[in-house]
């Protein structure tokens, strides 16, 4: 399995150093515009994998080098500065991303690879790539909102003291400021959140479901303003969802797709199966009314960012 990582910043190098940690690939290519940058993160990470795994790491400082990878990972672009959104980025990433994707689908076998974007605003992102590569939507994936699930079900974990593993529950949506939680259908271990909450007499009102949601959206600003970006977090999403690909294992995740066509079309967040061949399936969740509603709203932010490039 060769990876290619396209953008070494601080994303793209914690996204090699946690795709190398799962000793799928036997060969990881960096590539950024910034050939020193994308050099040094290559002999850093080369000098760890002498501890772990046998992987061939090396920097590339042309696309050409990128031939034969299976999984290509854009996280190239400007990140958010203390107070920007994620929308704020918008033109300077599309921008990014039409340089990187026709040179990424010049390099690669089309019948086969899979992209996963990272780049910020990303359902925008993935709506570009897809279009300009002419992929099947099903092999450009967004991570999505992975990362806000997870951070989702971290603060539930500590609320209802039970592990992250025996949760399951969903941020959907936009990755941005207007995705939105699924109470509806949360659960822990099978038993719906509400039954779960009465059987251990665990009280989550109203109010502490807000103050969740708020620490849900609020995460990558308040990451933001301690260190300066936000990284682990994302390199454990995707190097799971590698994982999920790489080892055909249809596990169900929050990534973002194309789905639809035309003027109709839109990426967006929903459970989604994901394996060999990329998304799989698309599932509808249960949602109540002001639930779809959000849902629905989200959508419409996206598809709006989206015209305006
Ligand atoms: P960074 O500034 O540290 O690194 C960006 C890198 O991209 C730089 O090394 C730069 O040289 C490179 N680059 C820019 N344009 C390029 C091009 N045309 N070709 C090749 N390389 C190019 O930024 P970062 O903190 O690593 O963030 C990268 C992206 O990931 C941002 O858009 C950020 O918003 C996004 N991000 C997404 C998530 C998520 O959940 N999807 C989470 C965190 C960050």
């Amino acid at each position: 399995m060769k990876i290619a990582i396209i953008g070494i910043g601080s994303v793209g190098s914690a996204v090699a150093t946690s795709v190398a940690n799962t000793g799928l690939a036997h060969e990881i290519v960096l590539f950024d515009r910034d050939g020193i940058r994308a050099r040094a993160a290559a002999e850093d990470l080369g000098h760890a994998a002498a501890f772990s795994y046998d992987i061939k790491i090396t920097a590339v400082n042309t696309y050409r080098a990128i031939r034969g990878s299976d999984i290509v990972i854009i996280a190239a672009g400007a990140n958010q500065k203390p107070g920007q959104t994620r929308t704020d980025l918008l033109h300077a990433n599309a921008a990014v991303i039409s340089d990187i994707v026709p040179r990424v689908m010049a390099n690669v076998d089309s019948k086969t690879v899979r992209l996963i974007i990272v780049t910020n605003p990303l359902d925008v992102m993935v709506m570009l790539a897809q279009r300009i590569s002419k992929l099947p939507p099903s092999r450009v994936i967004g991570t999505g909102t992975m990362l806000d699930s997870a951070r989702l079900r971290t603060i539930l974990s500590r609320q209802l003291s039970v592990s992250t593993q025996s949760i399951n529950a969903y941020v959907l949506g936009e990755h941005g400021d207007s995705s939105m939680i699924v109470w509806s259908s949360a659960c822990v271990g099978g038993v719906d959140l509400a039954s779960f909450c009465r059987q251990t007499k665990i009280s989550l009102p109203q109010t502490t479901r807000r103050t969740i949601e708020h620490r849900v959206h609020n995460a990558a600003y308040e990451i933001i303003q301690g260190r300066g970006a936000t990284w682990d977090g994302i390199a454990g999403a995707v190097a799971d969802l590698v994982r999920c690909i790489v080892n055909d294992e249809r596990r169900i995740l929050t990534v973002s797709t194309v789905d639809g066509i035309g003027d109709r079309s839109l990426a967006m967040s929903l459970p989604r199966i994901v394996g060999r061949t990329g998304v799989v399936a698309t599932l509808t969740p249960r949602m109540d009314s002001p639930e779809s509603a959000s849902l629905r709203r989200s959508a419409r932010i996206i598809r709006k960012n989206f015209d305006l490039l």
